[in-house]
């Protein structure tokens, strides 16, 4: 083992603390294992604790008609049927599980009048069935799971960041990173790892997600030889801030359309009305009076069109802007401060459930939304495909690699609804952990490989080496490329997609490849921001070519992927996802993988709950 890095031992590594990490390791360390804990930011700081409106699980305890089954059918039906369902079966049956034992763990959710945890509406389910607190859910998860986690005997690296995985075979058997503050090499030897490192929003210039979510995860598995799944389907969540320009893309929680608020055009027409697709016809409110009713508890009504799933609501939105009907900084409008006319005490009540989006409003736009609507459109919020795993143990195709959370796929097929990614992170996170250990035990360690390690290192410093040797003058600093390439993606790539422009982006991802592996980094390796994008820049462009070259390869539109020049859905692509791989070449390869067909009983579910 080479003695010039500092070096640990684990049997399992987690890379990631949140949700999925933190779940992980908590269940790794339960079963009798030594658990490592490696993150980029501080514990406590991953992107989950923006999570805000909620976690779903069907415990029926605002509408005792919900149970697994109508979860179940929900999630399938939000995914447009491409789901790993098996995953959607446990993530049905296990959620609630998952949230009691939470609960137990100290979570404090708000609750019925009766002293049941309190459910909220949300997109596509179909009734109350977000556990919450607030719109601060993520952060009482998290806050939980650190709280639960730390007295489990889990060391934790913070500050850290992977750069590489390590393998022995074609097993992987330890991480190659360095620590953000001072930039030293470390070694991370174990018998599995957990990669939990979130999403990638950051491929796109208008995104909610936090400055982690760079792919890392995605692109470490890649290159080690796992598996990617329905890269293609990215989630352009409807609602986020467009005003100003410094908080485009900041989440607008959907929970402001649970508790009543309404999307309007420039002429204050509620335009969501003009479009509901045939699958949810029997399911959506047919006035905005029935709409309202639905939000407020009745169970006899049915949900208002702002309550359709997100792909819908944000090509709608997209629609009413280009149509000349938007809000006049190129968005649409979303109201909640109407509902003056229907309860009293309306301020105080928007405050109470909507604390954070009351603030948030208030702080960065100047702007009540007590008062008056706020102005939002789509931003780039999650990644449906990820790390192709099996549904029971999370294990990617590479022995001893796990997946599990954001950067896992499967769950969610073509779309996520909202809500269900916070229970995915405890169902998948624990099962994660689980199966992590039990490889670990019945695995002896592999062999770390000194050359691995030493060529890892190398091409951590390369950017440095450039920058020493004069490159600057011809060569591109890595936010240049960084910024081009999430423009790019922006533009060419995003929620309206058309062959030729695709096509386009590949061939500039070409040069943007190309770009990369000259940038030039000055300075040292203390607190160096410029070096940390340097190495970013390989997990961003390697996302963005899974994502293109997904996009290209799926001519329909489903889910979050709505194809221009496709609009339609066809027969043959139901039955397939696109499995991205790399190849013997190094290139990036496709192949379409047939979808094993529902067993008759959970295809019952589907046939009774539509
Ligand atoms: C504003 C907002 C609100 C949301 N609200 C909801 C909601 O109400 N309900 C819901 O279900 N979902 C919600 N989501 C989605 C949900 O929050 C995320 O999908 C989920 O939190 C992802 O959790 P995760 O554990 O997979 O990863 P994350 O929470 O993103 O954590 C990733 C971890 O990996 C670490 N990491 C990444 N790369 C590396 C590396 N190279 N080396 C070391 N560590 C690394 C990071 O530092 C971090 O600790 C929301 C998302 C946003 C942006």
């Amino acid at each position: 083992m080479p003695t010039n890095y500092e070096t640990f031992e684990y049997d399992v590594l987690v890379i990631g603390a949140g949700g999925a990490g933190l779940r992980a390791a908590i269940e790794a360390s339960a079963a009798g294992v030594t658990v490592g804990l490696v993150c980029k930011s501080l514990l406590g700081k991953a992107h989950t604790v923006m999570a805000e409106g909620g976690m779903a699980a069907a415990m029926g305890n605002v509408d005792d008609r919900d149970n697994w089954k109508v979860h179940f059918a929900d999630t399938m039906r939000g995914g447009q049927y491409v789901n790993n369902w098996r995953m959607a079966e446990l993530h049905a049956k296990e959620a609630a599980a998952r949230v009691y034992e939470l609960e137990a763990w100290g979570a404090v959710f708000d609750r019925t009048k009766d002293g049941k945890i309190l459910q909220r509406n949300f997109g596509g389910h179909r009734y109350p069935r977000l556990a919450h607190v607030g719109d601060r859910t993520g952060l009482e998860m998290i806050r939980t799971l650190q709280d639960h986690g730390i007295h489990q005997g889990i060391t934790v690296h913070m500050e850290w960041t992977i750069v590489t995985l390590l393998k022995d075979g074609n097993r992987v058997v330890g991480a190659f990173g360095y620590d953000r503050e001072r930039g030293r090499f470390k070694i991370f030897k174990a018998k599995a790892v957990v990669i939990a490192s979130g999403g990638l929003g950051r491929a796109y210039k208008i995104t909610s997600n936090s400055w982690e979510g760079t792919g890392d995860g995605h692109s470490l598995a890649y290159h080690a030889g796992a598996e990617l799944l329905d890269m293609e389907f990215i989630q352009y969540h409807p609602t986020g801030m467009i005003w100003p320009p410094s908080v485009q893309g900041i989440l607008v929680t959907e929970g402001v359309r649970g508790e009543g608020g309404v999307l309007l055009n420039k002429d204050g027409k509620r335009f969501m009305f003009d479009d509901i697709p045939d699958n949810y016809k029997s399911q959506t409110s047919s006035d905005p009076e029935e709409g309202w009713r639905y939000t407020q508890g009745d169970k006899n009504a049915r949900r208002p069109p702002e309550l359709l799933t997100r792909d819908h609501v944000a090509r709608c939105i997209n629609r009413e802007v280009k149509a000349g009907r938007g809000s006049p900084h190129g968005g649409v409008f979303l109201d909640i401060s109407w509902i003056k006319e229907k309860i009293p005490n309306a301020a105080e009540h928007i405050k109470k459930k909507l604390p954070s989006m009351y603030h948030q409003f208030i702080q960065l736009a100047n702007l009540d939304i007590t008062k008056e609507p706020m102005e939002v459109g789509p931003t780039t919020h999650y990644a449906m495909g990820g790390v192709r795993v099996n549904g029971d143990t999370q294990m990617s195709t590479v022995p001893g690699l796990f997946a599990a959370g954001e950067c896992a796929a499967g769950l969610h097929g073509a779309n996520r609804l909202g809500g269900n990614s916070l229970s995915d992170l405890l169902v998948f996170g624990k099962r994660a952990g689980e199966f992590a250990a039990k490889f670990a035990k019945e695995n002896p360690a592999g062999q770390l490989n000194e050359a691995q390690i030493e060529d890892a290192a190398h091409q951590a410093l390369e950017p440095f080496e450039r920058g020493a040797a004069g490159a600057g003058g011809s060569a591109d600093g890595p936010y240049q490329v960084q910024h081009e390439l999430q423009d790019m993606m922006q533009e060419l790539v995003g929620i309206v997609r058309r062959e030729d422009e695709m096509s386009r982006a590949l061939e500039n991802l070409g040069k943007l490849w190309d770009r990369a592996g000259k940038t030039a980094v000055y300075g040292h390796r203390e607190y160096n921001p410029g070096w940390h994008t340097a190495l970013d820049l390989k997990h961003l462009l390697t996302v963005a070519e899974a994502i293109t070259r997904s996009a290209l390869d799926r001519k329909e539109s489903r889910g979050g992927h709505f194809r221009e020049d496709f609009p339609d859905k066809s027969a043959a692509d139901a039955k397939m996802n696109i499995v991205v791989f790399k190849g013997a070449d190094g290139t990036m390869q496709l192949r379409h993988e047939p979808i094993p067909a529902l067993p008759e009983e959970l295809q019952q579910v589907v046939e009774e709950m539509k």
